[in-house]
């Protein structure tokens, strides 16, 4: 008998009887001779992506054995989704009455005419890790070499996409201290992605806000909320094209709530919502994890005149606020690093964040 493989299946249905027809195509899976069914998630109601006008989705995860081959495999499923009634369609992301994807096959990677596995997008798609979290929250990931589990909460609850038509943003986020600045310039360096850094020189108010002076705390913070609307416009990004800058734009808020009293926090709210409208979201953050303690050591390190001011307690409660931000962040998938443990001067670490951030929002 040929090897068995584990096989991971997306089943989705968003026409006609959407519950019977997963069940119907789960029954034509068992009743496949080459095919064992062997579990299949809970069913869950998922909106369409990409904001389509669409009935919403019924989605669920089987995993299934088999002795076929791939690209044999994809030839069952494409049987089984026409017999289920599903009509052929040039639009990307149609309605359909049953939708059949391999997600996992083994821990190969497969790029052939018709066929990528992993799913290209699986790792995007809380429908799909949710339930693959419920039936294997171990399985890794053979390109990512992530689990479910970690891929799943990345993207707190939400579905992401690629949007092919723009420039992608990544922002790096964390704590003073924590190397956002590093990494940004070595992904650039490295990866030709276009470098956006803060304009920490030439804000005039900074230096005085960071020496204890409050009093020009607001005129800092709309220094630095013009200068990141100025950079991060939607048409500075190039379609096709990566960008990463140093900072992540919903931080105001945690600086805003350190700096400014409660009326002018209010005023800045306002202001902050209404220009946040007008920027590019990231399409990628990565979270610089780093313990506020040891911030303040690589902060006294570096040197930077005007940061030798800063104190523990400060830099505590910044953390506090960057933890906070990223336990519900949905804008879009949140990559947490270690910045303790990931050295980038040390050989091959950017390289390898980098390869992973190509493959995690790039669509090859
Ligand atoms: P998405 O792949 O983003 O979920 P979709 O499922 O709506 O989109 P389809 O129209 O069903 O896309 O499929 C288009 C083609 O994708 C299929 O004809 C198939 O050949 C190809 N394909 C590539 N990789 C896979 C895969 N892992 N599983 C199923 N089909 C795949
Ligand atoms: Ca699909
Ligand atoms: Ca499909």
């Amino acid at each position: 008998m040929a090897d068995e493989t584990v096989v991971y299946i997306g089943l989705g249905s968003n026409l006609g009887q959407k519950e019977a027809n997963i069940k119907k195509a789960l029954k034509a899976l068992s009743a496949e001779t080459s095919i064992k069914l062997i579990a299949s998630s809970s069913i869950i109601e998922t909106k369409p992506l990409a904001e389509k006008k669409q009935p919403n989705y019924l989605n669920c995860v089987a995993k299934i054995t088999t002795s076929l081959e791939a690209g044999e495999l994809l030839k069952v499923l494409k049987r089984i989704e026409s017999e289920g009634d599903r009509k052929e369609s040039a639009e990307k992301w149609s309605s359909r009455t049953i939708d059949l994807d391999i997600l996992l096959f083994g821990d190969e990677i497969i790029q052939i005419d018709q066929l990528t596995v992993p799913h290209r997008q699986m790792h995007l798609r809380s429908f799909v890790l949710s339930g693959l979290c419920e039936l294997a929250p171990q399985v890794v990931h053979p390109v990512l070499q992530e689990n479910a589990s970690v891929l799943y909460k990345r993207l707190n609850g939400k579905d992401f996409y690629i949007d092919t038509d723009k420039g992608k943003l990544i922002s790096i986020a964390g704590v003073i201290g924590a190397g956002k600045s590093t990494l940004a310039t070595g992904l650039s360096n490295k990866f030709g992605f276009e470098l956006i850094k803060e304009s920490y020189e030439t804000n005039p108010f900074m230096q005085r806000v960071y020496a204890g002076d409050k009093t020009v705390a607001l005129d800092s913070q709309l220094y630095f909320l013009l200068s990141r609307c100025e950079q991060l416009k939607e048409e500075n990004l190039t379609p096709g094209y990566f960008a990463v800058s140093d900072y992540i734009m919903d931080k105001e808020m945690i600086y805003a709530e350190l700096w400014l009293d409660p009326v002018q926090r209010q005023m800045y709210e306002k202001i902050n919502a209404a220009l946040n409208k007008t920027v590019a979201s990231p399409s990628l953050a990565v979270y610089l994890k780093l313990a506020p303690d040891k911030c303040l050591e690589r902060v006294k390190k570096r040197k930077r005149p005007y940061e030798q001011k800063l104190e523990l307690p400060f830099l505590e409660e910044l953390s506090a606020g960057y933890e906070k931000l990223f336990e519900k962040f949905d804008i879009c998938p949140a990559m947490t690093i270690d910045a303790d443990e990931f050295d980038f001067r040390r050989d091959g670490e950017i390289e390898k964040l980098g390869a992973k951030i190509n493959y995690y929002i790039g669509c090859d």
